[in-house]
């Protein structure tokens, strides 16, 4: 007979842990489900300053984990899902060729910000960086540049300025800025060069020397793997409780927007679990 989980998690980075360790606390059925464990976003990490009670880089912050995980006996199914189905009763994970079957499912997929710009992935962790919060402080004194993908990201331009030497930033739209030291680049970036680690940022406007690059900008539709899922833009839109417009499915973690941090992660893969169970009619 078809086994039907409680809970389905899939994305196997922090916010997808979280909720995994939380459902099994909270005795749910649970399948996690994600294509590497932990992700590359821990592990490429350059410094973890900002995650309550931890001090290391990411390699440290991956084996902190995986200790806990193994103590507390947190499964992990390796597997990228290309489908979420709704079926008469819950749902439908499909991880071609296979198929689960789960009551509820709690989407935390992360958001896809690589590809854009040659050398980007290559340096991700080495000079370049998503994240402004996280990040900015190791650039103290420096050239920087940031690629900004939408006005919303302004602010962080004007967080950034406030520790580099000169910031060159880059944008599809006209912004206002209030640092002085923010010199507005016109023309695409194209190519983040270097050796070893980012050197100069090419666009077509020249070539800028700066030691970080920020790609501060959202990606990847989430509704390419649950059809009829609300989004705004890249990111899936949650109420309080983390439900998203289709009943029984939560998200949680970056893929429900800023800030992209892993303690908002980890918080939100808790709360997404409680309200799974509280949606199969549990206390939570
Ligand atoms: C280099 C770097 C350094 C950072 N440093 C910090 C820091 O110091 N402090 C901080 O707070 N934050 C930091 N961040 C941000 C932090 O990494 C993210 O906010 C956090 O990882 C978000 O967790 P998440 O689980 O929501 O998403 P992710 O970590 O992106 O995990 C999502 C996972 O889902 C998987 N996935 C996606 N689609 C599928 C699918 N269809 N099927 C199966 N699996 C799928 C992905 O492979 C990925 O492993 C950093 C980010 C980067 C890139």
């Amino acid at each position: 007979m078809e086994h039907i989980y409680d809970v389905a998690v899939i994305g196997g980075g922090i916010a997808g842990y979280s909720a995994a360790l939380s459902s099994k606390s909270l005795g749910l059925d649970c399948l996690w489900l994600g294509a590497d464990l932990f992700g590359e976003k821990v592990k490429k990490s350059e410094y973890v300053r900002n995650y309550p009670s931890f001090l290391g880089n990411g390699a440290d912050f991956f084996n902190a984990l995986e200790a806990q995980r193994e103590r507390e006996g947190v499964l992990f199914t390796e597997g990228r899902v290309d489908g979420v189905f709704r079926m008469k009763e819950g749902y439908a994970v499909s991880v071609s060729p296979k198929m689960y079957s789960a009551r509820t499912v709690i989407l935390c997929t992360g958001v896809d910000l690589k590809g854009k710009i040659k050398g980007e992935s290559e340096f991700l962790g080495r000079g370049v960086s998503y994240c402004a919060v996280c990040d900015g402080p190791l650039f103290r004194g420096k050239k920087i540049a940031a690629v900004l993908g939408d006005p919303r990201f302004c602010e962080e331009a004007e967080y950034l300025a406030g520790f580099a030497k000169t910031l060159y930033v880059f944008a599809p739209f006209a912004g206002n800025y209030l640092a002085e030291n923010i010199v507005v680049c016109g023309g695409v970036p194209r190519a983040v060069e270097g050796e070893g680690r980012v050197q100069r940022l090419l666009a077509d406007s020249g070539a800028y020397d700066v030691d970080g690059v920020f790609l501060l900008r959202s990606a990847v539709p989430p509704e390419a793997i649950a059809g009829g899922l609300k989004t705004d833009g890249a990111h899936i839109v949650v109420d309080r409780s983390l439900a998203t417009s289709l009943g029984g499915l939560f998200a949680a973690g970056d893929v429900t927007g800023p800030p992209y941090q892993y303690a908002k992660a980890a918080g939100e893969g808790l709360v997404a679990a409680h309200s799974a169970k509280r949606y199969l009619g549990g206390n939570a």
